[in-house]
């Protein structure tokens, strides 16, 4: 055995065969848990028990995910397959936004591009950079320098890196390459424009893969009269609602999201003073307006993840049937009511079932659409986690 190996259990060697990037601390078969000496970022070839090849993946010794898997080959991970990957990552985006009418999306979905911790979100001429994990961070010198050659090509023209904090106040933000960028910037989804917080706004500063969900949002709220957004952040929905003419309530906890919003709506040429803009917590806020006996034609529901681990899942869904519940309460006859979650660990047959007649406490309702990630953060078919995202279309 070469001393690159690392030899996984059965069903890792299974799971990792059917596309799945990620071997788990566990599924190290024992001798191979004595590499600890191994340092993040070293490249490893994954073998079966019967020395066959699994792959080869960048190793992490601190992670719970032990390996990130890259490749199903003995081929090396070297600069001609990192300089492929990126460019089947951009080839995808090209055909995605061909019509250059949306100029924010996602250029690199880490695992689900087969580039496992590299995520690039473009926002028109800068691009944000997250590192998932030490194992991403060690090689990522690797992979700067033609992830920059290869953002030039499309136009971008500074690069930063931005990583993830618990604490958003102190997120790192460093730029790489390219002048400085500008602390706001103006962007567009299918043509309509709305602001982007670099600086403090919240992951690389949109939730891009609400992107379709929020056009949508848009069709279905026209000819109603009142909408409710619950977890507004930067107002994405509540601004579609407000362009298809509904009077929208924005619910967020956190008010510097509501100056976003409110810019974007001044953008998109709707008056932000002809809506509201509430900070406060959804759930004191839903109990509230029950009380008041106010209701919305149209409620959207996009909380944070609930279950930040697979031993939270019970509590995420009692958390999520909570809010449905309230959501339920304060919907009209006729309305419709949108849920989102993404939480990984919450399945769209788990978040289903906190949807159901009795959740809601209502059987007037159908679920007419359950819609999940957009075409630029494509997931692979082997990797369910990837596909966290559930928008959930009742009516
Ligand atoms: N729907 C948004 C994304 C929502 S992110 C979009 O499409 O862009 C979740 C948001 O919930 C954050 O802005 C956060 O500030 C807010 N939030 C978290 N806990 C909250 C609570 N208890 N009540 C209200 N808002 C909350």
């Amino acid at each position: 055995m070469s001393k690159d190996e690392i030899v996984v259990n059965r069903a890792a060697a299974e799971s990792a065969r059917h596309g799945h990037p990620w071997i788990w601390r566990e599924s190290l078969s024992r001798g191979a848990t004595t590499v600890p000496a191994r340092a993040a970022g070293a490249v490893v070839q994954v073998v079966d028990a019967t020395g066959a090849a699994v792959g080869r993946g960048v190793f992490d010794p601190g992670s719970p995910i032990a390996i990130r898997m890259w490749t199903a080959e003995r081929a090396p991970l070297d600069a001609r397959l990192i300089a492929s990957r990126i460019a089947q990552a951009f080839r995808v985006r090209a055909w995605l936004f061909a019509d250059g009418s949306t100029t924010a999306y996602r250029l690199l979905n880490g695992e689900g591009d087969r580039m496992p911790g590299f995520v690039v979100d473009r926002y028109a001429h800068v691009a944000m950079l997250r590192l998932d994990g030490p194992g991403a961070e060690a090689i990522a010198e690797q992979i700067v320098p033609p992830l920059w050659d290869a953002l030039r090509d499309v136009g971008v023209t500074t690069l930063v890196r931005r990583d993830p904090t618990k604490d958003r106040s102190a997120a790192r933000t460093a730029t790489l390459f390219g002048p400085e960028p500008p602390d706001t910037l103006e962007v567009a989804e299918h043509g309509v424009p709305f602001v982007v917080d670099l600086l403090k706004g919240q992951k690389t500063g949109a939730f891009l893969d609400q992107r379709e969900n929020r056009r949508r949002v848009g069709t279905l709220a026209k000819g109603r009269a009142r909408a409710l957004n619950l977890f507004s952040y930067a107002g994405g929905f509540s601004q579609r609602a407000a362009l298809a003419g509904a009077k929208v309530t924005s619910v967020d906890i956190a008010s510097q999201a509501h100056a976003t919003a409110q810019a974007s709506f001044k953008l998109a040429g709707v008056d932000p003073r002809a809506h509201e803009f509430v900070t406060a917590d959804a759930f004191a806020y839903l109990t509230e307006a029950k009380k008041r006996g106010a209701t919305w034609d149209v409620v959207v529901s996009d909380p944070p993840s609930f279950a930040p681990s697979e031993k939270a899942v019970p509590r995420a869904l009692a958390a999520y049937r909570q809010i449905h519940r309230a959501c339920a309460d304060v919907l009209a006859p006729g309305g419709i009511f949108c849920a989102a979650s993404c939480s990984s660990h919450v399945d769209a047959e788990g978040f289903a079932s906190t949807l159901d007649d009795s959740a809601l406490g209502r059987d007037d309702l159908r679920l007419v659409a359950m819609h999940g990630p957009p075409g630029d953060h494509p997931t692979l078919a082997g990797f369910p986690q990837g596909r966290y995202l559930k928008f959930a279309v009742l009516a």
